[in-house]
């Protein structure tokens, strides 16, 4: 296996310490500790600090502004890091001039953060929100309560517990010969074509997702299904599955509800496409999402 530092949210310096974290003695005292880190958010959006030298560093909130952290881990096998969300009319100048709510995705899309860090806040994001969304029992309706720090909530009424989610998407690049299949949504950058993808469905496999939803949305009949890599995808839970997918049909039928445009695009478009010299200025997503690396593996470059 590789790893690839350009593929956001994929890296993550963190040890979980998923074994340590449902003891609340040792959580209390990680919490407690001169060493511990506290990141803030502002809705999905973390606090950065811009730093003298132009750099961004994640921004560690004063003990007083933290509530109901969420435990994220340690880095360097002892230095414990949490995340708190802050109310949306959080003054930031109180912070300190230098302080910015900067959102996931544009951090991610100018790689302004070590790799590292991306996937921290990715985990961050995704509990944070779980936890916003998730605030009573959903079998009896009564106001649940953090634990583990964050991994589960409990209920205190029917002693129900819940666990975060994870929303898994099958993001497909359908191929057949020296084509391969892209769409593009309408809400998508002028002139982006981009894999196919979908959510994969309860009692659904990643490949019957993968061939479901290139048969509704292009009306393409798809064979073989490979496994390829994954990203989290903290918009809010996803886990993007990337799968390379054979295409056996042609003929394209678009379901206008989900696509703008789907076509087979030859591999020397594709080139052009990702290196920007489309002469329609065609292009498909930048590095920093899984789609890029589907597309580089089919004109083989990874
Ligand atoms: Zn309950």
């Amino acid at each position: 296996m590789f790893l690839d530092d350009s593929l956001a949210f994929t890296l993550n310096s963190l040890d979980r310490m998923a074994q340590r974290r449902s003891d609340a003695e040792w959580l209390a005292r990680q919490a407690a500790s001169a060493e511990a880190r506290h990141l803030g958010f502002i809705g999905e959006r973390p606090l950065v600090v811009l730093n003298p030298l132009g750099g961004l560093a994640l921004y560690s909130l004063p003990q007083s502004s933290v509530r109901e952290p969420v435990f994220l881990g340690c880095e360097d096998g002892e230095k414990p890091i949490f995340a708190s969300q802050l109310p949306e009319e959080q003054d930031l100048s109180a912070f300190g001039e230098a302080v910015k709510a900067i959102d996931l995705r544009s951090l991610a899309m100018q790689s302004i953060l070590p790799p590292a860090m991306l996937g921290v806040l990715a985990q961050a994001r995704t509990l944070l929100h779980w936890h916003a969304t998730h605030r009573f029992c959903s079998r009896c309706g009564v106001a649940s309560e953090m634990r583990d720090g964050g991994y589960r909530r409990h209920c205190p009424a029917c002693h129900a517990d819940h666990f975060p989610r994870t929303d898994p998407v099958s993001i497909m690049l359908v191929t057949r010969g020296d084509h391969c299949l892209l769409g593009r949504q309408a809400r998508f950058a002028p002139g982006m074509y981009s894999a196919l993808a979908g959510f994969i469905e309860p009692g659904e496999t990643i490949e019957e997702a993968a061939r479901r939803e290139v048969f509704e949305e292009a009306g393409i009949k798809v064979g073989r299904v490979d496994y390829h890599s994954s990203q989290p995808w903290p918009f809010p839970a996803n886990l993007m599955i990337g799968v390379m997918a054979e295409g056996l049909s042609e003929e394209i039928t678009i379901d206008r509800t989900e696509l703008e445009d789907a076509r087979w695009f030859p591999r020397a478009e594709v080139k052009a496409m990702l290196e920007g010299t489309h002469p329609a200025g065609l292009t498909v997503p930048a590095p920093f999402a899984i789609a890029n690396r589907l597309v580089r593996r089919f004109v083989g470059e990874t």
